[in-house]
């Protein structure tokens, strides 16, 4: 049975976000991703990816994390940038634009201290961005963001698949990227492509060319992690990625068959 990801993503946000703004998140670290990037792992998303390797947390967003206000958050991103010389920050884990005011606050909390040339990467999936043009027209003030749109399959088909939403939300994450160039708002495509024939992705790509002729050069492909939680995942739901990366090595992996 598929769920609606704004019904979902209100429930989540029941238990994640706060009225005074704060927001659950269950770790503050360093990542190697973007040459090193300072790193904030929310708790919360409207999605439930079966390759998500923040399962754990999404799933039981009642038990997991701790509340920490906007500024809170803010200060450790900082710090950890500040002690290990990284000019990238970014919130991972869950989905960032739950708890929208709290993100809000966040960003002009960022925005105030852009002298030290901090770039806030916001990585979403983009269902909300998609649904509320209204969102995108108030990121476009934030003028050191970039917003990396995540698109989970190929098809609205994959998607639904994949991540348990209907499939016409699939739509939504193309149309967060429109709302976000329209708004004048850096934006950027990501495409899990795990599951997708190389005919598929030509189709996606032409996709992308509609909304804006510009994105398929800088779309990145992203491809499941087989951490052991997440192989158990795929097999449970009958799913066989085309090609995946081994964390063990952090190399391709390929041959596991069609989805
Ligand atoms: S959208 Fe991202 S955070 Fe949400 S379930 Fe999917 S992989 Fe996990």
């Amino acid at each position: 049975m598929v769920f609606d990801p704004i019904e979902r993503g209100r429930r989540v946000e029941a238990a994640v976000c706060r009225d005074d703004l704060a927001r659950k998140y269950y770790r503050f670290r360093p990542s190697r991703f973007y040459g090193g990037s300072s790193v904030a792992d929310a708790v919360g998303c409207n999605l439930s990816c079966v390759f998500c390797w923040s399962w754990r947390a999404n799933s039981r967003p009642s038990e997991v994390g701790r509340f920490y206000y906007p500024q809170d958050v803010g200060e450790r991103l900082l710090r950890i940038a500040e002690a290990r010389g990284y000019r990238i920050v970014r919130v991972s884990g869950g989905e960032p634009t739950l708890c929208w005011d709290h993100l809000i606050s966040l960003l002009e909390y960022l925005h105030n201290r852009v002298g030290r040339g901090e770039v806030f990467i916001l990585e979403t999936n983009g269902i909300v961005i998609g649904e509320e043009p209204s969102r995108a027209r108030e990121l476009a003030r934030f003028d050191r963001l970039l917003v990396r749109v995540s698109i989970k399959g190929c098809s609205p088909q994959t998607f639904s698949r994949v991540t348990g939403a209907d499939a016409r939300y699939w739509f939504s994450q193309l149309r967060a990227l429109d709302n976000l160039i329209r708004s004048g708002v850096a934006a950027r495509p990501a495409l899990v492509a795990s599951f997708c024939s190389d005919d598929d992705v030509t189709q996606f790509l032409a996709k992308l060319r509609e909304v804006d002729p510009e994105l398929p050069s800088l779309l990145e492909l992203e491809y499941t992690i087989l951490y052991p939680s997440v192989r158990e995942r795929l097999r449970r739901a009958g799913l066989r990625p085309r090609v995946a990366v081994d964390p063990r090595t952090w190399s391709l992996v390929r041959g596991f068959g069609s989805s």
